[in-house]
């Protein structure tokens, strides 16, 4: 599902990112752009003028001595080791000016990336999220190492050697200006050439990371299908496309880029000698402005050679930024309106009116999965929500919650539109526990407390009981402070539900939402759990989905779902007369489990 090709619009708006860093931080960009320019000049175009002045006397046979060229020799050093103290002073501020952009840039990625649409992760691999994510502040660091340079540190020193060469003739400098600008005009189409070979390289190398990252994720299936020998085969296969595509981005690079401009480069020079040698006989150039001709030739001429790596650089810092982009440059679906409100719960009633609703699939675009869904919640009610699985309960949550958007209808919370306030107070106002809970890789306190950061080490203890977290926790030799694997791996399914149960008991928020919230417990423990369960639901309006009926079955309410309708609606009493769906459930499973 990943986009491949990236857009003018994702390039223009890394180009604006980076120059808004340019513009926050103007005093060093302009200090880390000059200096190091200045630098270049006084390094490389001031010294030969002194050497010419000498060569010169010597040409003309005056005596040369340390009174006489002296200070001509201070001079060269000098300027010489004033222009090495400018790159420092310049590259001083460029690291300034790289660090607090790429520390700015980095946080603006992260906000962009959490600040996507839930079925946005669903749609990209972790590893190339994380991948384009980073390349998106590096490519600040680059561009503007390439900018600094190599782009400034070459032109700016072009126009001294204009200005200077002018006074000899003006044929020289715009003969040299030629020259320079036939080079560019041979060397682009060969390096645009390139550009698309290094595009494929890229993008295979995406391809290997978000492979190997896939396949971690999924290294239990691997392991327990002792698929090991073809998942390696396969990622052989992925390796070994991006190791071709990288030895053909590279050979190009050397054989059509540096094969053609090397030759050029020569011939360039050699010209160079001979127009240096022309000038001054036909303009009577003196012995040392010969040398000073040549020099800032060859000197100039040197941009040749690093056109191919300007042009790689910012073209990959800026494609690698601009993939990130492409993927947030839309804005999410699910957005705060203008002048939202903050929700405000008293009741807790929810009613959902004639929703409408389609998940964005492919060819199916026409087929409501929702279609004029009503149901009202009224306040402090704890209704069950059953149904077979794909019967849209896990849908009507992220509804609720706004994760997804309805095509049509309303959902009223407290007769306020969940769609016209903001979403931080409407996920405030929701305890929402997820079908597959996962855990940071945090402590378990960190993990509760993330409900209610204010919460004391009571707090969290108090909530982890009411869960029957705490028995489990207080066995492990480091309590509370246990770190859990990344995504939770180190807990068992039913004790990382109890943990996200905790944490959303410590939120104390007007409305509970539980999406098979103790599908992973046994039985007995659950029975238990039950107990922590309405405690949780006191006072408040709860919406509970399970799979094991007499887990809902003491609400207040239960509702069958089947493909999107409410088929039953009614108390565990009244379903049970009706003999309908939920009847037939209910006989199945009270064969299981004999306690009922
Ligand atoms: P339940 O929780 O009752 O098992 P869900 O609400 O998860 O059911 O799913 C209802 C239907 O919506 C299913 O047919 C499922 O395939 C479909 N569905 C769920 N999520 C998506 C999605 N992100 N994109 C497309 N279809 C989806
Ligand atoms: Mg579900």
């Amino acid at each position: 599902m990943e986009k491949k090709t990236i857009s003018k619009r994702a390039v223009r708006q890394v180009l604006r990112d980076y120059g808004a860093e340019y513009k926050r931080h103007w005093g060093y960009a302009l200090t880390s752009f000059v200096l190091p320019a200045l630098g270049a000049i006084l390094v490389s175009f001031v010294p030969p003028l002194f050497i010419a002045r000498i060569v010169n006397m010597i040409a003309r046979g005056d005596s040369v001595t340390l009174s006489t060229v002296g200070h001509l020799i201070a001079l060269f050093a000098l300027s010489w080791l004033l222009g090495e103290i400018l790159w420092r002073i310049g590259i001083h501020f460029l690291i300034k000016l790289e660090s607090e952009g790429g520390r700015h840039l980095g946080k603006k990625a992260f906000e962009r990336l959490a600040r996507r649409d839930y079925d946005f992760y669903a749609n990209n691999f972790v590893g190339s999220l994380t991948k384009k994510a980073s390349s998106f502040s590096r490519g600040f660091e680059v561009f503007t190492d390439t900018l600094s340079f190599n782009i400034v540190t070459n032109t700016f020193p072009l126009v001294f050697a204009t200005i200077i060469l002018w006074r000899f003739s003006p044929v020289i400098p715009l003969a040299l200006i030629a020259a320079l600008a036939c080079t560019i005009a041979i060397a682009i189409p060969i390096v645009r050439g390139r550009s698309k070979l290094v595009a494929e390289r890229h993008e295979a190398g995406s391809r290997v990371a978000g492979r190997l990252s896939d396949a971690i994720t999924n290294i239990l299936a691997i392991k327990s299908f002792a698929k090991e020998n073809q998942e390696e085969e396969t990622y052989s296969k992925y390796i070994d496309d991006y190791i071709f595509k990288f030895k053909r981005a590279a050979n190009y690079q050397n054989k059509r880029f540096d094969g053609i401009m090397s030759p050029i480069y020569v011939a360039t020079n050699t010209l160079g000698l001979l127009a240096a040698v022309y000038f001054s006989q036909t303009l009577g150039l003196a012995a040392g402005s010969m040398i000073i001709v040549f020099s800032y030739y060859s000197n100039i001429t040197r941009v040749f050679w690093e056109i191919n790596r300007i042009y790689r650089h910012i073209e990959s810092s800026i494609s690698e930024a601009a993939e990130f982009t492409e993927l947030t440059i839309d804005p999410p679906n699910v957005i705060d309106v203008k002048d939202a409100r903050t929700l405000s719960v008293s009741q807790a009633a929810i009613d959902f009116k004639g929703i409408n609703f389609r998940y964005n699939v492919e060819g199916k675009d026409d087929v409501y999965f929702l279609r004029d869904f009503n149901l009202t919640i009224r306040s402090g009610e704890r209704v069950g929500l059953v149904g077979p699985s794909g019967g849209g309960k896990t849908t009507i949550t992220k509804l609720l919650l706004r994760f997804i958007e309805i095509n049509s209808g309303a959902i009223l919370i407290d007769g306020q539109d969940i769609s016209k306030v903001t979403q931080q107070s409407l996920r405030e106002a929701i305890a929402y526990v997820p079908q597959e809970p996962l855990l940071f890789h945090r402590s378990l306190f960190e993990n509760i407390a993330y409900g209610d950061e204010t919460a004391s080490k009571e707090d969290v203890i108090n909530a982890a009981r009411l869960a029957r977290a705490d028995e489990f926790i207080q066995e492990l030799p480091q309590g509370y402070d246990t770190l859990v694997g990344e995504r939770g791996v180190k807990l068992s399914g039913g004790q990382r539900q109890r943990v996200a149960i905790a944490r959303a008991i410590l939120k104390k928020s007007p409305i509970l939402v539980l999406d098979e919230a103790t599908s992973a417990l046994d039985s007995e423990s659950e029975k238990y759990i039950q107990e922590g369960l309405r405690e949780l639901m006191k006072d408040k309006t709860a919406l509970v989905i399970a799979h094991r009926l007499s887990t809902i079955k003491h609400l207040d309410r239960i509702i069958v779902l089947e493909k999107g309708n409410i088929v039953q609606d009614g108390t565990h009493e009244q379903l049970i007369r009706e003999k309908g769906l939920y009847a037939k459930l209910w006989s199945h499973q009270s064969g299981e489990f004999l306690e009922e």
